[in-house]
């Protein structure tokens, strides 16, 4: 089956290949983003593969139904950038890959806190240009800090996990509470008394219409004054602005961004010869106690190699009309 492959950079594609060694599958690789501008790349091709930033809009979705697409296997957990009932209507099947590596996420938002704790991109800086002054870079114990997670699923429950050795307070809210979460020492709280009680707020829900800009002004009032927040999730849950503004009044303490609303046109490009023109982004980056790191929290080589070979089989299944495991269907937008 040929498949166009959308966002395509040197590690994807020698992933995938190594992962198609017995060459199942004929892959074209496209570095172009996905979007209604790129669609016509994917002509004779039965399948796509797309990734967290490729957009899969109802018209996107027509163009690609129009030259013949009748598949498409997503290199990520996450499907908030397909519509899906329009997918389902034109017949389209979509796939994911729903676990890759919770371990690769979990241990990146704690080594988002650890170094915007203790500083130590800055003292880094510093050293490289002969300050070994330590003004500035005074840190708390995270020992007997509260922190707060958000979404308790494979991942939240890893990152409650990896906290246990810190002699932390745990909490967290989720609609859908797991035992597993329960089992690695976290308590179940309320949405906004968990914004109330935690130092630090680390999410890891998805992107859903009810998740949109879950930090918004009005739950950043509710934070404690100081507090830290971590998304390495999705962009859009967080409201840039407001962060902005409670960056400034000094109610934020402390921001870790591996996910950025507008990143679509900015992440994964070196645009260090261009004039960046989002202001926001720009403003953020202009913070001392504000991290922000390119959606690489994933970028392990146990995910990379988990991702290739879950969207081979995705794609083996479609093309052998097998039973997928890893379909994503319209119902799951209800959970
Ligand atoms: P998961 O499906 O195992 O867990 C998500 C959890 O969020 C579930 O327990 C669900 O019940 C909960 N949830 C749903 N709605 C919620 C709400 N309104 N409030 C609080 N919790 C809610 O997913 P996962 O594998 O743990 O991944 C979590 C998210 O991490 C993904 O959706 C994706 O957006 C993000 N992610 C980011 C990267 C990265 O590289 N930065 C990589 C992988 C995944």
């Amino acid at each position: 089956m040929k498949t166009a492959v959308f966002s395509t950079k040197p590690y994807d594609k020698a992933f995938l290949r190594a992962a198609n060694a017995n060459e199942h599958l004929k892959f074209e690789f496209y570095e172009e983003r996905l979007n209604h501008h790129t669609a016509a790349l994917a002509q004779g091709h039965a399948a796509i593969c797309a990734f967290v930033n490729d957009t899969l809009t109802a018209h996107v979705l027509d163009i690609l139904h129009g030259h013949g697409v009748r598949f498409i296997a997503l290199r990520c957990a996450g499907f908030n950038q397909v519509d899906l009932r329009h997918a389902a209507t034109l017949g389209i099947k979509v796939a994911r890959v729903p676990a890759y590596s919770p371990y690769a996420v979990a241990e990146f938002a704690l080594a988002l806190i650890l170094a915007l704790n203790r500083k130590t991109h800055r003292a880094y800086n510093r050293i490289r240009d002969g300050n070994f002054s330590i003004d500035g870079l005074l840190g708390f114990d995270l020992h007997s800090s509260t922190i707060g997670i958000i979404g308790t699923g494979k991942i939240g429950v890893v990152f409650a996990t990896i906290l246990g050795g810190f002699g932390v307070k745990i909490l967290g809210y989720d609609p859908l509470p797991h035992p597993a979460f329960t089992a690695a020492g976290g308590t179940y709280i309320e949405r906004d008394e968990l914004f109330a009680r935690s130092d630090i707020i680390s999410l890891h829900c998805p992107l859903t219409p009810e998740t949109f800009h879950i930090i918004s002004e009005e739950n950043i009032e509710r934070m404690k004054k100081g507090v830290m927040i971590i998304n390495t999730s999705r962009g859009a849950l967080a409201d840039t602005k407001a962060i902005i503004r409670g960056l400034k009044s000094e109610h934020i303490g402390y921001l870790g961004l591996d996910v950025y609303e507008q990143e679509a046109d900015v992440f994964y490009e070196n645009l260090s010869e261009t004039i960046i023109q989002d202001d926001v982004l720009q403003r953020l980056i202009s913070f001392p106690n504000v991290l922000v790191t390119s959606h690489q929290a994933y970028f392990t080589e146990t995910a990379l190699r988990n991702i290739a070979e879950t969207t081979i089989a995705n794609l083996i299944a479609c093309k052998e009309e097998a039973p997928l495991k890893n379909e994503v269907t319209v119902g799951m937008l209800h959970h």
